[in-house]
């Protein structure tokens, strides 16, 4: 098996001085409870066979978004006080982020804007439209949709839930880790797409906490990954963004990254990067050897084990975060075409 990256990754915080806390997010969970589903866990034996460890998935696909993000998007909006929840929230997410404020809006009867450039396709346009979120067109680009976010916050005093660098939006994730420890008790490795880091790093603080020789391997695409250029620099640095099957890993950090850099940077004990092919074949085999239907974002962790790039120790569970595919596309892709 090749190992992508054979330094181990520089630990300098401890627990006590991480920004998000087990308590933090079992706080998160006893908040969320009954709004999320607590997902299935499914043993994938076509997996087992092929590692020789029990291996699962943690189906994410489940949620009624199709994706984790509703749990920590659920988790910041119930955090917030009566004001701010009267004055509404913002965000300019038209991916799995926005389809979790608006859900999570609409179930708490809050108000919730999403703004997006008129370059968003229609069907995006309607999946937010119809979880019951104004959408509002603005400008010609994703930085002019950010821009109004910026203004509604500080004209409308409207509250932004950001996707992934927020405490509360860390700590709804990490419930995943709680749910999977509670089902796995001697967990060995978990595979988690990687981005942002708000999954990741959620999960890194619940797991670690309780289980500190628990592996955790983060996995992005080569194509753009931010969070691992910004752990190999030391600090939050930009990457050129580009197409690719992982649509929902691309975007960068921030560069004034307060909250996951740190917990990525010291909690995973590697990362690995795939190629847009390897990305394919792991929708493919969710497809075919686990009736999944499964996102490019969600195939990764099963990607790397069919690519042969992670070493693995124990009972294992790769995070499949999301399903939100184009059908036309995850239909070429599992008829056999690779981007
Ligand atoms: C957002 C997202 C990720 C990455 O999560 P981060 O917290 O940004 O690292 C992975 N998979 C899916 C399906 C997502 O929507």
């Amino acid at each position: 098996m090749t190992i992508m990256k054979s330094e181990p990754l520089p630990h300098t915080a401890t627990a006590d001085t991480l920004p998000v806390t087990l308590a933090d997010i079992r706080n998160a969970s006893a908040r969320i409870n009954g709004r999320v589903a607590q997902t299935p866990l499914i043993h994938s034996g076509a997996l087992s066979d092929h590692t020789g460890h029990p291996f699962h998935l943690k189906l994410e696909t489940r949620q009624p978004i199709g994706a984790f993000k509703l749990r920590g998007a659920m988790n910041a909006i119930l955090s917030l006080d009566d004001g701010e929840r009267r004055r509404g929230l913002v965000t300019a997410s038209t991916g799995n982020h926005g389809r979790a404020v608006a859900y999570a809006a609409r179930e708490l009867g809050v108000p919730a804007i999403v703004c997006m450039s008129a370059l968003v396709p229609a069907n995006k346009v309607e999946a937010i439209r119809s979880l019951g979120a104004e959408v509002r067109i603005i400008g010609a680009s994703q930085d002019d949709a950010q821009t109004e976010v910026e203004r509604l916050v500080e004209t409308h005093g409207l509250t932004a839930i950001p996707p992934f660098d927020n405490v509360d939006v860390v700590a709804g994730q990490g419930t995943i880790g709680l749910e999977i420890l509670e089902a796995i008790p001697d967990l060995g490795t978990v595979l988690v797409p990687l981005s942002g880091g708000g999954l990741a790093g959620g999960i890194a603080v619940a797991v670690k906490a309780l289980r500190p020789q628990t592996r955790l391997v983060g996995i992005s695409m080569e194509r753009g990954a931010a969070m691992n250029a910004s752990i190999a620099a030391g600090r939050p640095v930009a990457v050129r963004e580009e197409q690719t099957l992982a649509d929902s890993l691309g975007g960068g950090v921030g560069l004034s990254n307060h909250v996951t850099f740190t917990l990525c940077s010291n909690l995973l004990d590697d990362v690995i990067l795939l190629s847009e092919g390897e990305i394919a074949e792991g929708i493919r085999h969710a497809w075919r050897e686990e009736g999944e239907m499964v996102e490019g974002a969600g195939a990764v962790g099963i990607a790397a084990i069919l690519a042969g790039k992670v070493e693995l120790s124990g009972p294992t569970v790769a995070i499949v975060s999301g399903g939100n595919i184009d059908p036309a596309l995850h239909r070429s892709i599992t008829e056999g075409a690779d981007a």
